[in-house]
């Protein structure tokens, strides 16, 4: 592949710069996407942290649903990191009346499924793949209750409980590793755009 690889971060609400400073980082070109077009012209999209419910209601407005639906269902690599986990589930557990999700991982999450004592909390954690752990921040966090065939958990808390999963060119992590500089997922997700 000629250059660094064009890849997009989902700008409607969430942590968007810090996903677009780990990727450039990295050297990929990064751009902001929040209409059909700009998605149209990205080789792999990151879905950023923050609240599943006004991304999803952004998402219909903006006409963006559909398009990000059909390119995930076409191969496209995305990136989810907690809301945008939720966002990337097929299915949603204790979602706002009406909410959905573009779906595409096998996987069933329950949203802010970690009760209010260990709403936010940070941790280390083994990741299938990497050789040394990686510092995990969690913020009101998803879980991933229940992983289908197509999906294959690539970590797990201490008690077994899953929080980041890889199916072919999709990774989901209920925490974030953007906020602490951590960069091997977004290393991973940009391997499988150069791959595709
Ligand atoms: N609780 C949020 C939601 O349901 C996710 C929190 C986050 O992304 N840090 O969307």
């Amino acid at each position: 592949m000629a250059g660094s690889p064009r890849v997009g971060v989902l700008a409607l609400q969430g942590d968007v710069r810090e996903h677009a400073r780990v990727l450039e980082g990295l050297g990929a070109d990064v751009s902001l996407v929040r209409r059909p077009e700009e998605l149209a012209a990205v080789d792999g999209l990151v879905l950023p942290g923050g609240e599943s419910t006004v991304i999803d209601k952004l998402a219909r407005a903006f006409g963006l649903a559909e398009p990000l639906r059909a390119a995930i269902a076409d191969g496209l690599p995305v990136f989810g990191t907690c809301a945008g986990l939720i966002l990337l589930a097929d299915r949603v557990l204790d979602g706002a009346e009406g909410q959905q999700s573009f779906g595409g991982l096998d996987v069933v999450v329950r949203r802010n499924a970690f009760g209010r004592q260990t709403e936010s909390f940070e941790t280390s954690l083994d990741i299938d793949g990497f050789d040394a752990p990686v510092h995990a921040t969690f913020i009101r966090a998803p879980l991933i209750e229940s992983v289908g065939a197509r999906a294959t958990a690539i970590g797990t808390l201490p008690d077994g409980g899953v929080v980041a999963v890889e199916q072919g060119r999709l990774i989901g992590t209920s925490f974030h590793p953007e906020v602490a500089g951590e960069d091997r997922f977004h290393r991973r997700f940009l391997a499988h755009v150069e791959t595709r």
